[in-house]
């Protein structure tokens, strides 16, 4: 029952220590006080170790209910349909989700034997556009699991302007609609997490608090432990409500760009083969693409730190999208962007046809301008847009009737755009 005690002194929750001005309202027991804040802490915390260790039955069954464990191969014929190329790390991830979800699934059996199988977290590796974050994303798709993807750019170290790691799995409880248990399985993706490397190789005066300051930061949540996470986000205060979020369960798939560490891996790689016949070790090399030889020193060289890199143990890379590549992805996958304009057009009864050169050409101004697979579809807007514009307002002059794309067609709608403002900013 809330005190009010007039002119007497001020009392303080027992557990807290804060006083009555301070709190909502103060139960008195015998021998104290307690706040309905440590209330309320204790309800969670009483909740979660029901919830989250004594009754791990109803979390495995659950998990069975929320989502059917695929076999690697079948993961990977999954993301086939969706993900174009990009074979070994699709192969990487499918048995790092297999792994991952095999070890939530079975973690009673687990404890019988007293083996404890380490998470997998992964880290892809890879140009930006080339389909990191499409892969992570599919994944949470095809498991029906709560996913979140989080920038590490604009994590800094708590008490510092930006956000507090913790920010990451809010958006995973957002996603989750709060359900703690959904998001305690759920999968997050932090990309750009090349851009919190360490900022110089020297310990400087001044804290490193966006790269090494994040990196240890974010230790203790790609770990696996109970971590305090306030709902809405934002900054910690001590007055605020916390979800306690276990994320021994949560996936976490980094990705990154790497610039440059392409020299790292050449450093390396000839360091080790100095003395070791230079020539037999160089021969099998392919130099074009020295990515593909990324190992966890590489990292550690580039300046993330040895701890988080232990803490991602899958690390796989992604190829740079060739012409053959773009073309794919423009035709290829279940929702490619030629199936989506052709499915619009097709609700206003066109049937919209786009000639092979056309394709070959969006593909070449997206390799012109360097623009991958992310400008894509703003070619296919600036081409497609005055069709879309007028199309609707004829279909009724007219039964269903083709509309053809073809090269000269799309040259001149694009040639519109191009020199513009519009292709330097996509
Ligand atoms: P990043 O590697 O920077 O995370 P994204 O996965 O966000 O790149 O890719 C940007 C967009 O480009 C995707 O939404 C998708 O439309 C397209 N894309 C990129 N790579 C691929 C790929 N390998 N297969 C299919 N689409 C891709």
């Amino acid at each position: 029952m809330a005190k009010s005690r007039g002119d007497k002194p001020l009392v303080h929750c027992s557990f807290c220590g804060r006083s009555e001005k301070e709190v909502t309202s103060l139960l008195e027991g015998l021998n104290g006080f307690i706040c309905t804040d440590c209330i309320d802490r204790a309800h969670q915390l009483i909740h979660m170790n029901d919830k989250t260790f004594s009754n791990k039955a109803t979390i495995l069954e659950k998990a069975q209910s929320d989502f059917k464990l695929l076999t690697p191969k079948q993961i990977h014929s999954f993301l086939d349909d969706y993900v174009i190329g990009q074979e070994d790390a699709k192969k990487f991830l499918s048995v790092a989700v297999y792994n991952h979800y095999k070890r939530i699934l079975h973690q009673n059996q687990n404890g019988a034997d007293g083996l404890d199988l380490e998470k997998s977290n992964v880290l892809l590796v890879g140009p930006t556009g080339t389909g990191k974050t499409l892969l992570a994303r599919t994944i949470a798709k095809m498991l029906n699991l709560p996913f979140a993807i989080v920038d590490a750019t604009v994590l800094t170290e708590a008490g510092y302007v930006g956000e507090d790691v913790e920010s990451i799995l809010v958006r995973l409880l957002q996603d989750a609609d709060y359900d703690v248990e959904r998001a305690q399985m759920g999968i997050v993706f932090i990309d750009e997490i090349d851009k919190i490397a360490r900022k110089s190789d020297n310990p400087s005066i001044t804290r490193d608090v966006s790269g090494e300051g994040v990196q240890q930061a974010m230790l203790k949540i790609l770990e696996g432990n109970i971590v305090n996470v306030p709902p809405q986000g934002g900054r910690k205060h001590p007055e605020q409500k916390m979800i306690a979020v276990d994320t021994k369960n949560i996936l976490f798939i980094c990705g990154g760009a790497f610039e440059g560490i392409e020299k790292k891996i050449a450093q390396r790689i000839n360091t080790k083969v100095v003395g070791y016949g230079v020539q037999d070790r160089l021969e099998g090399i392919d130099t074009k693409e020295l990515l593909k030889y990324i190992a966890p020193q590489d990292l550690r060289s580039y300046g993330l730190i040895p701890e988080l890199i232990g803490r991602l143990p899958v690390i796989t890379y992604l190829h740079p999208l060739d012409k053959q590549a773009l073309l794919n992805i423009l035709t290829k996958p279940k929702n490619a962007l030629i199936k989506q304009y052709q499915q619009l057009f097709k609700i206003d009864d066109i049937n919209l046809k786009i000639d092979a050169q056309v394709l070959d050409y969006i593909v070449e101004t997206a390799l012109k301008y360097n623009l991958g697979a992310r400008g894509l579809r703003s070619i296919c807007e600036a081409i497609m847009m005055d069709a879309m514009y007028s199309v609707p307002s004829e279909k009724h002059n007219s039964a269903k009737k083709d509309f053809t794309i073809t090269l000269s067609y799309a040259k001149e709608k694009l040639a519109k755009f191009t020199g513009s403002m519009f292709i330097k900013n996509i």
